[in-house]
Order: C-alpha cells, then structure tokens, then sequence
C-alpha cells in the first residue's frame, strides 16, 4: 500500500538520500499459525476488534530496533477517529522534538484500547470523517512531517513553504477560454508589485 507513494518525488528523494527511514512492522506477521489478528468486541457490537498482544509485539521490536540505532526520542502515535486533529503545526513540532516515530494503524473497529493506554501513544485523526484503515492517515503525517526534516525540501520548495500563504495559484495563459468565457489571471500577480502581491495572497484563501 505504501510502496508506489514511497518510491515517488520528495519522498522518494528523502529515503533514497537517507534523509528519512521508514520501516513497516504488520502485526498479522507476530500471529501463531491459525490465530487471528482480530476478535469479537467485549460488550458486543458490530465488528471486531484488533488483538492488542500483536500489537505489543509490533511495537516491542520497532522500539529495539529503533534504540539499537541509536534513537534519541521516540513519539508514539495511535490513529484513531477520535483523536487530535492533525495539522502542519503539529507536524512541525513532531518533527523538531523527535528523532523517530512510531506510527500504530488500526483496521476494523479499532484496535483494543489498551495498547493506547500502556504505550500512552497520543491518539490522533487526520479529519471527521471515518476510513477503512490507519495507512492513509499513517501516509499523510509521514508526507507532511518529512516536509519538517531539514534537508527533505530542496532549497525551492522549503522558500515556497514559506513564502506562498494560497492555495489559490495561477499560471499560463494569462485569459483561459472555457466555454465562451474568459478566465483571467488577478490584475494584481501580473503587477510586478511585489508587496502589492504578498498583501493579495494573504488575502485570497
Ligand atoms: N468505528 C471505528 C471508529 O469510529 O473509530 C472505525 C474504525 S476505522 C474503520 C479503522 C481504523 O482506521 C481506526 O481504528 C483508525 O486507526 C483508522 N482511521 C480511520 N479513519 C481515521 C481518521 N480520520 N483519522 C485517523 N485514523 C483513522
């Protein structure tokens, strides 16, 4: 699931010039033969429920292998629907105080609760809306904190992060035809002006 985003522009570049490291750990991978990964929810409910001693497992040789390289401070993060909404602020900080990350996702209903207490991961939600499973969550922070790790933005890119404030960005042609009309760039980004530009963008969304 992650390998095509991986493999391709500023990420690629950043794990190919080992900028960032990436390993994955399925806890399917620490089952007996014939045990399952999930079981039905106490309390009863729809679904079932990830087994947390898979998970324990998971995390106990991500954490060896992370002290046996020497890492200095490891954040845990849980995805959860009901967690703290993730934004860049948050990648900023993560990215700053820590030098590995160990991202737990969950599948199915969930995973059982007390992984999240005995590793007091901080639970986090990339948004309100409910997905199948943690990887895309999981994708995103990797994505947006890698963005944070000096060295994974070229130049360029890192004066653009700061620099551009919109979304809301243009380029040629200077007047599109669509449909009998005429779309035309902002007078004021063909100006020259450059404070009269900056002013603009922070106003436009
Ligand atoms: N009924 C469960 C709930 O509301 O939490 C649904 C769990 S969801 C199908 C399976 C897993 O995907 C979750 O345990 C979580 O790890 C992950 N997930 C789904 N949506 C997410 C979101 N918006 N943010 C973070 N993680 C999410």
């Amino acid at each position: 699931m992650f390998d095509s985003y991986l493999k391709e522009s500023i990420l690629g570049r950043a794990i190919k010039d080992k900028k960032i490291k990436i390993k994955f750990y399925n806890p399917i991978d620490f089952c007996k033969p014939k045990e399952r990964v999930d079981g039905r929810p106490y309390g009863g409910g729809p679904g079932m429920v990830l087994r947390p001693e898979l998970f324990l497992k998971a995390f106990g040789i991500a954490s060896s292998a992370i002290r046996r390289r020497g890492g200095k401070k490891t954040k845990i993060i849980l995805f959860s629907t009901s967690g703290k909404k993730f934004t860049t602020a948050y990648a900023k900080t993560v990215a700053k105080k820590y030098t590995d990350i160990i991202l737990i996702s969950g599948r199915y209903e969930g995973i059982d609760a007390r992984v999240q207490k005995i590793l007091k991961a901080e639970e986090i939600s990339i948004g309100d809306y409910v997905l199948t499973g943690g990887e895309l969550p999981a994708m995103v922070l990797i994505d947006s904190i890698s963005r944070q790790i000096p060295g994974v933005l070229g130049k360029y890119e890192s004066l653009e992060e700061e620099r551009v404030s919109t979304s809301e960005v243009y380029t040629r042609p200077e007047v599109l035809k669509y449909r009998g009309k005429n779309y035309k760039v902002p007078k004021v980004l063909l100006s020259g002006n450059h404070k009269l530009i900056e002013e603009w963008k922070k106003r436009a969304k």
